[in-house]
Parts: C-alpha cells; sequence; structure tokens
C-alpha cells in the first residue's frame, strides 16, 4: 500500500497522521511506503527553479541551517525567494506560497471544481512532478491501494489533480481519502458524496481500524495500543527547518468541547485520548529512535494530566504545542518545571481580553487566571502564543477594546500574537441563534455568513485592526517579531528571541 501526503502544506516537518497509519500497516504485517509528496512536489519545482538560477540555491541551504534564522530580515528575504522559485513555472492563474495553494480555476471549496481539477490533472503546478515520480512508485509494483491523507484546504485542488492523474494511469489502483479536511466535509449537513466517481473510499476520523477493514484485517488490539508512530520514511527528507521536527500527539478531538464557535463543538468529534503513560513513552521512544530537535505536539489541547506527566518525565528533548489556561499553569513552580523537561513555547487560545465575550462563548477561563499563567510562563522561560479571535457574536466594539488594550497592558507577557477574524461553523449551536445567510455558493464550505446582531461586521473589523490595533506600537512589536508563513513551527530556531 502506498501513503501519499500531497501538496501544499507547510513542509517544515513529516506529517503526523500518515506515521501513524504506517506503523498498523507493519504491525499487521502488510507491505507499505509513505511519500510525503508535499515537500517532493517542492523541492521539484526549486530544483528546476535552481537549475535556471544557481546563485539562488543557497535560501535552500539557509531555510534548513541555523544560519536562515539569525537574523529576522534575512529570513523573511529567504521565504521569498523561495516562493518565487515555488511560483517561477507557473502559469498567473496559480499561485504557491511555502504554506497554501492558491488557482483562480478550481475553488477548493466548490466539489465540481475539484471534480474538473481531477479531469484536467495536466494543468496542475505538480503535473510534472507527479508523471516523474509516480511511475517509478507504482510500474511494475503490486501496490492495489492507495491511501491520501487530505488535511486541508491549502492541499484540496493538488489532491484532486493526483487523483486524477492515478485514476487515468492506474485505474486498478483502489483510491482512499481521509484525514482532517474530509471528516469535516462528510460531516458537513450538505455534503452529499460528491466525489464516489473519483475516489472509492472514504475514512472519516482516526484511520486506523477503518484501514485493516476495509484490508479484511483482523485488527490485533494489544498492537495496536502498543505501537508507535513510524517516522523512518523522513530519512530521506531533508525539511525545511534548522533541525529536525517531529510531531508527536496526546489526544484527538477536545476533553473541553464546549467553546461555541469552534468546529470541534460543532462537529461533535470524540475525544480521543491516549493513556498519559503511553504519551510519555512514546516520547521517549521517538527521542531515542529519530533523535529530534524539537517534538510538535498536534492535540487541539494537550491535556493536563500529559502536561503534568511530563514534568514527571526524563524528557529532554524541547517541544511545543496547544494547551488551554489549565489551573496547574497558576503554579509558577509546575511552569518551572515544564521548562525543565523541555517545554520551549505554548500556544493558547485567548480569544478576547472582555470576560462577558469568553463567558458568552463558553470559554471557561477567567481573565485573572489567563493573567497570572502568563506571568508564569513569562518566569520560567516559556514562550507565548497567543490567539485571538474578533467578531464573535457577543463581542462588539467596546469589547474589541477590551482585548486591545489587554494585549497591550499584558504585552510584557506575551511572544507571539495570531489574530483572526471569526467564522460561524456551519450548522453549529451557534448558528441557529444567528440571522445567516449562504457564504457562498460553494457546497464544502464549513461556514455560514451571518449579520451580526451587533452591527460589528467583518469590514468594521478589518477597519479596527488596521487602524487602531496594529498602529499600537506594544502589539506591533509581537506582530513583527511572529514568523510570516510557518509562524509557530518556526518559532523555536529564533535563538535571539528564545
Ligand atoms: S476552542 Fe479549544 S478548548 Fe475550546 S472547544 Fe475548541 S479545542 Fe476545545
Amino acid at each position: 500500500m502506498l501513503l501519499i501526503f500531497p501538496p501544499v502544506a507547510k513542509a517544515c516537518e513529516p506529517p503526523g497522521g500518515l506515521p501513524i497509519l504506517g506503523a498498523v500497516l507493519k504491525a499487521h504485517n502488510v507491505d507499505y511506503k509513505i511519500v510525503d509528496m508535499n515537500y517532493e512536489g517542492q523541492e521539484f519545482l526549486l530544483d528546476i527553479y535552481f537549475k535556471d538560477n544557481p546563485k539562488k540555491r543557497h535560501n535552500r541551504d539557509l531555510i534548513t541551517t541555523s544560519k536562515g534564522y539569525k537574523n529576522f530580515d534575512t529570513y523573511i528575504k529567504v521565504i521569498a525567494e523561495l516562493t518565487r522559485g515555488l511560483n517561477n513555472t507557473l502559469d498567473n492563474k496559480s499561485t504557491i506560497t511555502m504554506a497554501n495553494f492558491l488557482s483562480s480555476d478550481y475553488d477548493s471549496l466548490k466539489s465540481l471544481d475539484l471534480l474538473k481539477a481531477a479531469k484536467n490533472y495536466k494543468d496542475n503546478p505538480f503535473y510534472e512532478y507527479y508523471k516523474n515520480r509516480l511511475p517509478k512508485l507504482l510500474d511494475n509494483s503490486n501496490i492495489k491501494n492507495i491511501g491520501i491523507s487530505l488535511q486541508y484546504l491549502n492541499q484540496a485542488v493538488c489532491t484532486f489533480s493526483l487523483i486524477g492523474y492515478l485514476k487515468d494511469n492506474y485505474p486498478h489502483i483502489k483510491i482512499i481519502i481521509g484525514g482532517g479536511l474530509i471528516t469535516s466535509w462528510v460531516k458537513s449537513p450538505y455534503w452529499d458524496d460528491p466525489f464516489n466517481s473519483v475516489v472509492d473510499e472514504i475514512f472519516i476520523g482516526p484511520g486506523e481500524v477503518q484501514l485493516l477493514e476495509y484490508l479484511n484485517i483482523e485488527p490485533n488490539r494489544e498492537k495496536l495500543i502498543s505501537l508507535k508512530p513510524d517516522y523512518d520514511f523522513t530519512d530521506f527528507y531533508k525539511y525545511y527547518s534548522p533541525g529536525r521536527i517531529i510531531p508527536i500527539s496526546g489526544s484527538l478531538g477536545c476533553s473541553w468541547k464546549k467553546c461555541t464557535f469552534c468546529p470541534e463543538k460543532a462537529e461533535d468529534n470524540p475525544f480521543i485520548a491516549k493513556k498519559t503513560a503511553k504519551v510519555i513513552e512514546e516520547m521517549a521512544y521517538l527521542a531515542k529512535r529519530y533523535k529530534p530537535t524539537l517534538f510538535h505536539f498536534l492535540d487541539n489541547e494537550i491535556n493536563p494530566s500529559v502536561l503534568k506527566a511530563i514534568t514527571e518525565s526524563n524528557n529532554s528533548i524541547p517541544w511545543y504545542g496547544f494547551t488551554k489556561f489549565y489551573s496547574n499553569l497558576k503554579d509558577l513552580d509546575f511552569c518551572k518545571k515544564l521548562k525543565t523537561k523541555g517545554c520551549f513555547m505554548l500556544k493558547l487560545g485567548l480569544e478576547s481580553g472582555d470576560q462577558k465575550v469568553l463567558d458568552s462563548m463558553n470559554k471557561g477561563i477567567e481573565l485573572q487566571d489567563v493573567v497570572i499563567i502568563l506571568k508564569n510562563l513569562k518566569e520560567a522561560g516559556i514562550k507565548t502564543f497567543i490567539y485571538i479571535l474578533f467578531g464573535t457574536p457577543a463581542e462588539d466594539y467596546k469589547s474589541a477594546i477590551k482585548t486591545m488594550d489587554f494585549l497591550i497592558k499584558f504585552h510584557s507577557y506575551i511572544t507571539y500574537l495570531n489574530m483572526a477574524i471569526f467564522n460561524l461553523p456551519i450548522n453549529s449551536e451557534i448558528s441557529r441563534q444567528q440571522d445567516t445567510y449562504n457564504f457562498s455558493d460553494a457546497d464544502l464550505t464549513l461556514y455560514s455568513g451571518f449579520n451580526h446582531p451587533k452591527g460589528w461586521n467583518r469590514k468594521n473589523i478589518r477597519d479596527f485592526l488596521k487602524k487602531e490595533l496594529k498602529q499600537k506600537e506594544k502589539i506591533k512589536a509581537i506582530l513583527n517579531r511572529t514568523p510570516p508563513i510557518f509562524n509557530a513551527n518556526h518559532a523555536y530556531f529564533f535563538n535571539d528571541l528564545k
């Protein structure tokens, strides 16, 4: 079986899901190969560019060594140069950044466009790469199934172009797709199975048992419980980072699942957590086998028992990930212990600096606790990546000002900042209380438009962000040091900010 991670996503680390499926197959004696076509495809395009522009090749070296991260301006220039390289052979209908793919011909949220991308696969910028690589993998092989991991919207068009190529050239091979994005699509009330002409099977949620059932293999529960992700394939890749990042996961879903704005709640995704001891064991195993520079926790929220277990572990590998403002972080000694056990940075969803807004969205956090936690993390030497959401139904201009004031007042505790405008999850509880309208005629959209009950619409918010919030020196300073494109994924490598 061939497992593929398609373009385009950030190629700074390997994908986190396929190594688990690979380990499942290995444990059940099924031959498999994982190919990261996202990384390989970007390398293919860059190689063409470097052949014509050999003097630009050093940018490829800079992004993979610490030299590229010594100076923030150099880093930004390197990203810009590599982006130019990726787009060098493209017509003006497609754009590739190091984290995204955009096409004016194919809308990723329209199933008809994705089917069209499958039909017109020769139009895709990765076609030459597919044509070069896939015959080497498939000709004279006995591969009967290809599993494609579709996690992000930016992979959608290239995924369907890949499927089109495979259907045309290898019609006997079955195509299975799974991953976060396809799971969200299938859970949408408007899902109408539009891809059944090109896809043989769709997996929703975790694929381990589904894959074995699909292959008619009786799952060995003992083996499933004890298996570890198989990252052996990454030996062939030199990802766009100056150190080896290994993704790790302690849970799927969210144990809280109450925030009214969150797709986890809207989709009612189950919370599936590994035993705490298993997470620690996995960290030790991955540290020994792959000698990572950094662990990237993929969890929506690293839960408090895992945080506690890490403080009691022997882990010495730096790590970061999302967590919630949990009460154990109110203990300064606990934060200090986390730091000694590798915690480099925590990503935290604050969303708003107005308690009323937080309460209305069931965020389950108190601003007075947030301040204590941020202060503790700063004192312990743990960086913070803070996520803010403007435009939720309970927010208005006055609340947004409160958020801005909060950020200014506590700016010294905030290392990095991400600000987004709220999207209303389709078919969510909160959407039923709003005056909604169709965002677009796209059948795969996961969001509804809504008339904000307080008139605090997207245009007002954009104006506020541009003309007020982003003009504040203290906020500007945080935004200016937040790495573009790769964001949190590269934050660790900026020594001057450590
Ligand atoms: S926002 Fe975070 S804490 Fe809230 S439900 Fe979603 S994943 Fe859970």
